[in-house]
């Protein structure tokens, strides 16, 4: 039997005018035994919190990092863990969730002063930098602003990782895992990222202190 041959109508315009191109995109790696252990130990935390509910995602360009974010609508937490974090031992993986989600309980995402010094810092650069390109003096004292609207901030942020540091021990504990020993070892894990000019100069403008510093401010007072 044969078939008609498709024709169309001379007065239809064809559909598609060009060819068709197409992204090939990885394949999303299906949830493996990381993905479950994850699950399971992020929600005995977000129990331990208190939170209502924790979302995890996958990204593979945060690597053995992770990063906090929340829901605007419904402000559930969403941590982002590095692929290879959730792909490696349980003991880091463990020690970052219990952090990330002691910066959820805390309440640090909204802190007001950390959300207005970034502002300060923004708003004082662009204006220095207008300055500059219409050549006037005052570029120098809204960089000298902004520098120090850049050091405050940076200075809340670093104490705000300190307070979760401590309060991941206590939600670890809660939980029945030994919680100084996992944060401990979990922070000396990422000591190696502290390059010798974040550990002498560099940390008074970032947003975490070293893995050192952590470790030291974690441990005061527990002997
Ligand atoms: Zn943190």
């Amino acid at each position: 039997m044969t078939r008609p041959a498709l024709t169309s109508s001379p007065a239809t315009p064809p559909l598609i005018e060009r060819p068709l191109t197409m992204t090939v995109h990885p394949p999303i790696p299906a949830a493996g035994p990381d993905a479950e252990a994850a699950a399971v130990l992020a929600d005995a935390l977000r129990r331990a919190a208190d939170l209502p509910g924790v979302l995890m995602r996958r990204d593979v360009e945060l690597g053995p990092a992770a990063q906090l974010t929340e829901s605007r609508c419904t402000h559930v937490p969403i941590v982002h863990l590095g692929a290879e974090l959730a792909a490696g031992p349980l003991a880091p993986l463990t020690g970052t969730l219990a952090h990330e989600l002691a910066h959820q309980a805390l309440g640090h995402l909204r802190t007001r002063p950390l959300v207005v010094w970034w502002a300060c810092h923004q708003l004082t650069l662009m204006a220095g930098v207008l300055a500059l390109a219409l050549r006037s003096p005052w570029c120098l004292v809204l960089f000298a602003a902004c520098v120090a609207a850049r050091i405050i901030w940076a200075r809340i942020s670093r104490t705000q990782e300190y307070q979760a540091d401590a309060y991941a021990v206590r939600l670890l504990d809660r939980t029945g895992l030994p919680g100084l020993d996992i944060t401990t070892s979990t922070l000396w894990a990422g000591q190696h990222h502290d390059t010798w000019w974040y550990r002498t100069v560099g940390w008074m403008t970032g947003t975490h202190p070293t893995a050192a510093a952590r470790v030291r401010h974690l441990h005061r007072g527990r002997q």
